[in-house]
């Protein structure tokens, strides 16, 4: 459910018009609800309520604008970050220290070092070698740095190749045959404190099975480590859950995934912790566009818009589905491609779909473009980074600012030797 609704044949954010906003920012720009975010992030948390202990940190790769990060710090949600670029971002949007948890495959010295001097909450470790070196660095620090061990289950998520993480030939994690013996070695180094493991299949996830088959393994795992005597308090399940993007399209929801790991966790007798990002932000924003012209094809017509695969990566990334609305539909249809201005094929939004009619000069939306769109913006073939802007009920404000082509070719230099 979201907020993006037809108000007298118009397409409104809340009680905003989608066409005042993109008159006065212009085209492309997302558009998130606040409503919209707030909603998701209660439905999720109320729904994760019948376990007894949790934790929730919000995956900000998913959507990292600050005022994004600022509403779900008032939710009461933590976050989980991948950089220090996002372990600050947190932390300016007042979201607590001791509720941060660093994931990563590739944490730098330098950045187990600031999050450790910033006393965050949880380090997520993915490998001994990391472990080692975050040790040194804590113990220097006179700290114990607060850990859990991410495990590779060995399970496929079922979701697309590129956002599959938890099967034995991905990156992350330790795997699942080595994880009791790495813990345990851990658990001896003086500067980190284990108290967990941490888990997260992929993205996407629109079945829940394969998170069932990862947690009972994590389950295992804990038990044996328990039986060593190693303490294990705290359990990360990662994020993942899916959520629909075209029309009609049902997915296991909070309710359903909060029963399946009640039902598997029940005599765990730990903290269970999530890292939930799209399933928070996706349906929480859409991304505005301007039909440029509409251009003859060969089989079908080629609907050219305004917004590229550098505002919206996910279709050139994941052949991913984002549903196309026009603002103000006309109620007739056509059958169309849609494609961005940008010199590349894969700059593809949607081929031979049917869609609202629509002419040059019209906006549209693609819709469900809260998570992975504007973060994985660029600004490839010398195109602005997208603005992005927020909405609450009848107000709406810039929360980034689109940033022109000329300030990025302002911080470039022609070497004296050049000219
Ligand atoms: C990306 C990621 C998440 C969030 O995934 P969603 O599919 O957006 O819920 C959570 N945890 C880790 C470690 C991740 O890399």
């Amino acid at each position: 459910m979201d907020h993006f609704e037809l108000k007298d044949g118009s397409l409104f954010a809340e009680d905003v018009p989608v066409a005042e906003i993109a008159t006065a920012v212009g085209t492309p720009v997302y558009i998130y609800s606040l409503a919209t975010l707030e909603r998701h992030a209660r439905v999720f948390r109320e729904a994760l309520s019948v376990l007894p202990r949790i934790k929730l940190a919000y995956a900000v790769k998913s959507n990292p604008n600050l005022a994004v990060l600022r509403a779900l710090a008032r939710q009461g949600y933590g976050a989980d970050v991948v950089s220090e670029g996002e372990l600050h971002r947190a932390l300016a949007a007042g979201i607590p220290a001791g509720e941060i948890v660093f994931s990563g495959v590739g944490k730098t010295r330098r950045e187990l070092s600031v999050a450790v001097a910033s006393r965050i909450g949880q380090f997520n470790l993915e490998s001994e070698e990391e472990g080692v070196e975050l040790s040194q660095i804590a113990a220097e620090m006179g700290r114990r740095a607060p850990c859990a061990l991410r495990v590779n289950p060995d399970v496929d998520a079922g979701t697309h190749a590129k956002i599959s993480t938890g099967k034995a030939e991905n990156k992350f994690g330790v795997a699942y045959d080595r994880a009791e013996d790495i813990y345990a070695r851990l658990a001896t180094l003086p500067g980190l404190d284990m108290r967990g493991l941490a888990v997260h299949i992929g993205s996407q996830i629109s079945d829940l099975e394969p998170s069932r088959r990862a947690f009972t393994k994590m389950g295992d795992l804990m038990r044996r480590l328990r039986a060593r005597g190693l303490s294990v308090t705290n359990m990360d399940l990662g994020g993942g859950l899916g959520v629909p993007y075209k029309q009609g399209e049902v997915l296991p929801g909070p309710d359903a995934y909060a029963a399946m790991v009640h039902d598997v966790t029940q005599d765990w007798d730990a903290t269970i912790m999530f890292e939930p990002g799209r399933v928070i932000t996706g349906n929480s924003g859409v991304l505005v566009t301007e039909v440029v012209r509409v251009k003859e094809g060969v089989t079908h017509p080629w609907v050219v818009v305004d917004a590229a695969m550098n505002d919206l990566a996910r279709p050139a990334l994941y052949d991913a589905w984002h549903d196309f609305a026009a603002v103000r539909p006309n109620g007739r249809t056509i059958t169309a491609n849609i494609v961005g201005p940008i010199c590349e094929s894969a700059d593809t939004f949607a081929m031979a779909r049917t869609i609202d009619e629509v002419k040059a000069g019209d906006l549209a939306v693609f819709r469900t473009a809260g998570a992975y769109g504007a973060t994985m913006a660029n600004t490839y073939n010398s195109r602005a980074l997208v603005p992005e802007a927020m909405v609450n009920g009848d107000k709406w404000a810039i929360v980034a600012n689109r940033i022109e082509p000329e300030t990025i070719h302002h911080a470039e230099r022609v070497p004296g030797w050049l000219k």
